[in-house]
């Protein structure tokens, strides 16, 4: 169990604004990088132990004494979200963490998952205490399923795709399922047709398309364009969008926030110079100078997509 980080390695993280949960205050609870899939598009990276073997990785109730000292400052968020540099359902007690997370506050809370471990009915038992689980689900045929996901061994599409069914049969909560689309890879309208019956199956509240608008773990991954992301959002219905841009800048400066915070952001996903802005409520210039500084220092490097420029831990 890792219970001896500092505070630059701290488990909570921004509020960063996030395309689907407005401000969102990040809790990372398995470490960089243990994940069940390693997947090509990944933001954090390749994954460096794969697994499906449920763990203790870190210390709960220390988690949550920070997150209780992070909410007494007065900080805003819309949610708490359970997720971060790795599969958070891969921790044994994330069921334990949410319990103590309704204890703190009210706000809502979400857990990020591959949804690779919901044919099991304890990861379902302790995702069913979330108000909102965002599943991925981004290939209805076991070849794409490989290529895209790269998975430990005992993982497939069909036991993701039933833990899903399973999963919508027994939790009250929301589900909104993301689709991440990779070009060239899994676009193609055939493909987009069998993932429409696999969605039917799965009935989720929303479905989400999101495509690599941020760097990804392999080079080569391109994102989808947005008017191919438009149709296909219309080919699979009504429920299904575009992820849409981060909310405007407005919440006020709960505190002041130093270099080691926009390195706290950083090292969970590579952000835009708005992104900080927005998520920890800073001064445009302030941010300039500080990721200019690290950049100098070769804390982090930059790396444009399209048309923005972003910043991520070397
Ligand atoms: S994108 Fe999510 S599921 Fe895929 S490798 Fe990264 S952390 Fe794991």
């Amino acid at each position: 169990m890792d219970t001896a980080r500092d505070k630059s390695t701290s488990y909570t993280y921004g509020p960063v604004p996030s395309r689907r949960l407005g401000l969102s205050l990040g809790v990372d609870i398995v470490p960089p990088k243990i994940c069940t899939l390693d997947c090509v598009y990944c933001q954090v990276g390749r994954t460096t132990r794969k697994s499906a073997v449920r763990e203790d990785f870190l210390d709960i109730e220390a988690v949550l004494a920070e997150l209780g000292e992070r909410l007494q400052t007065g900080l805003k968020a819309d949610f708490i979200t359970i997720g971060g540099s790795g599969e958070p359902t891969l921790h044994r007690r994330l069921g334990d963490l949410i319990d103590g997370v309704r204890r703190l506050t009210d706000i809502r809370v979400a857990v990020l998952t591959n949804g690779t471990l919901l044919f099991r009915s304890d990861v379902r038992a302790d995702c069913a205490k979330a108000d909102v689980v965002i599943p991925t689900l981004d290939a209805a045929e076991a070849t794409v399923f490989e290529a895209v996901h790269r998975p430990t061994a005992g993982i497939s599409i069909e036991k993701v795709v039933s833990g899903l069914e399973q999963f919508r049969r027994e939790f009250q909560g929301e589900i909104w399922l993301e689709v991440f689309l990779v070009a060239g890879v899994n676009t193609e309208a055939g493909q987009i047709e069998q993932l429409k019956d696999l969605i039917r199956r799965i009935r989720p509240d929303k479905v989400h398309l999101n495509t690599a608008v941020r760097p990804a773990a392999e080079p080569d991954v391109r994102a989808v364009p947005a008017e191919t992301l438009d149709a296909i959002a219309r080919q699979i219905g009504e429920n299904c969008e575009v992820i849409g841009a981060p909310p405007a800048a407005g919440q006020e400066r709960p505190e002041r926030r130093a270099e080691s915070d926009i390195l706290s952001v950083l090292r969970r996903r590579p952000c835009s110079v708005e992104d900080i802005v927005t998520g920890l409520a800073m001064d445009r210039d302030e941010v300039r100078e500080h990721l200019t500084h690290l950049e100098d220092l070769g804390t982090i490097a930059s790396e444009r997509r399209g048309d923005t420029m972003y910043f991520r831990v070397r």
